[in-house]
């Protein structure tokens, strides 16, 4: 088969990675992939954005399978273009994909099914907004409606802090995604990423996995992409992952398929832990960045085997199988980030780290000969182990080897679990 993979960051890179080891696979190709991606895909010059561009290509090359790694394309409908040309494709269709692409669509689904989720109300103007807020002291969470790279998102400690969020969302700071804002109940407890296969009717939970969104050690500092994130989470328990799959993931695929749009492609829960139960913090279309890295470690089924029972509808009685152990990934980011950064410094040190470690590029280019930074998130360094303190040996001992002018990163990767 010809793989086409959508995307060029450190998702993208582990999902090439793990498609390269399937015995169905000639040749991968990525759009636009970066610097570690071309090591083992050909990379084609097309933004992930440009569906017309990715459709002419795939037609152009025959891509036998098309995989889309981020939301944007998804939420603009790049499934539904590729399924009427009547090529093969991994994702969500575009109604689907409201799931992510809407905040307010995911709260009212969850709403009528009975799913677990905070309380919330939503707005379309400010008035309404900041007069809520009043009558609602104390802690709370404003969302953007619509995509927002991430950042649509700001927990608010106070009341003014939320006033602040709500008046710069509806000023425009997210464009039209924050023409509507929810405002949303403070939840508390530990927070867990389920990445789930969805065939439109079965679900089947990958293992759970645990990002760190916060730039500063010991979760402190601002938000970022990511800075790292682990597998299995040990206090996700069969219990916990029962009432998951009973009280959310089923019901959400149950109430996407009675709403006309049968949700096919990775469902992606953010879960909070809360004292009353698992709640959801928010739905996302996709692979998680960067969960799907330690993800793709530890599993040891054919993942293009996979992907086809799920677009064909096949996944009932589909066993995942996984390797043994743990595993975690590490971002290396670029000097400021998450503020503003440089780029085009040199990397160097990459052909010493030690085998068994794999370095997944998120932000790198390659620059007459030379592997130079080209994002916030540089690297994603990722290792497996027997346990969870054996993975984190091996990425932070192969950590030492790579170098570039203002690399940071997170020495407490997996800390809430060990
Ligand atoms: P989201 O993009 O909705 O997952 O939000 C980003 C981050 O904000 C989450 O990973 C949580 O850390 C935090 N967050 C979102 N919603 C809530 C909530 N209702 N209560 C507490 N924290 C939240």
């Amino acid at each position: 088969m010809r793989i086409l993979v959508v995307g060029g960051g450190g998702r993208e890179h582990a999902l090439v990675w793990k498609i390269a080891r399937s015995p169905l696979v000639t040749e991968i190709y990525c759009a636009p992939g970066n610097a570690g991606i071309a090591g083992l895909a050909t990379c084609v010059p097309v933004a992930a954005g440009d569906i017309e561009g990715l459709l002419a290509f795939a037609r152009r090359a025959g891509i036998d399978l098309t995989v889309v790694g981020p939301e944007a394309p998804l939420v603009a409908g790049i499934v539904d273009a590729f399924q009427a040309a009547g090529l093969p494709v991994f994702g969500p269709s575009r109604a689907a994909a409201r799931l992510e692409g809407s905040k307010i669509f995911a709260k009212e689904l969850m709403q009528a099914a009975g799913i677990p989720t905070a309380r919330h109300a939503a707005f379309m103007e400010a008035g309404a907004a900041l007069a809520y807020l009043e009558e609602h002291p104390g802690p709370v969470v404003v969302k953007a409606d619509g995509l927002a790279a991430g950042k649509g998102v700001v927990v608010a400690p106070d009341t003014a802090t939320a006033r602040e969020a709500v008046t710069a969302m509806f000023g425009g700071r997210f464009g039209p995604a924050g023409q509507r804002v929810i405002i949303e109940e403070h939840l508390e407890g530990e927070e867990v990423s389920i990445l789930a296969l969805c065939d439109g009717e079965t679900v089947i939970p990958l293992l759970p996995s645990q990002d760190h969104k916060r730039v500063g050690e010991g979760d402190t500092g601002p938000n970022t992409g990511g800075m790292g994130a682990y597998a299995p989470v040990p206090f996700y328990t069969p219990e916990i992952a029962g009432e998951v799959e009973e009280k959310i993931l089923r019901p959400t695929v149950r109430a996407m398929a009675a709403a006309g749009c049968p949700y096919r492609g990775v469902l992606y829960a953010g879960l909070m832990l809360t004292r009353e139960g698992p709640k959801v913090l928010e739905f996302n279309c996709r692979f998680g960045d960067p969960e799907t890295q330690p993800l793709m470690l530890l599993l040891q089924s054919d993942l293009v085997e996979l992907m086809l029972a799920t677009i064909n509808g096949e996944l009932a009685g589909t066993k995942i199988d996984w390797y043994p152990g743990a595993a975690a990934g590490v971002v290396l980011a670029a000097g400021g980030y998450p503020g503003p950064y440089a780029r085009g410094e040199a990397i160097t040190g990459l052909e010493a780290v030690p085998p068994g470690v794999e370095v997944f590029h998120a932000g790198t280019a390659l620059v007459d000969g030379q592997v130079v930074t080209a994002g916030g998130r540089v690297l994603c360094v990722t290792a497996r182990g027997e346990d969870l303190q054996a993975a984190l040996d091996r990425v932070y001992t192969g950590i030492k080897a790579i170098n570039f002018a203002g690399m940071h990163y997170r020495r407490d990767i997996g800390y809430r679990a060990l």
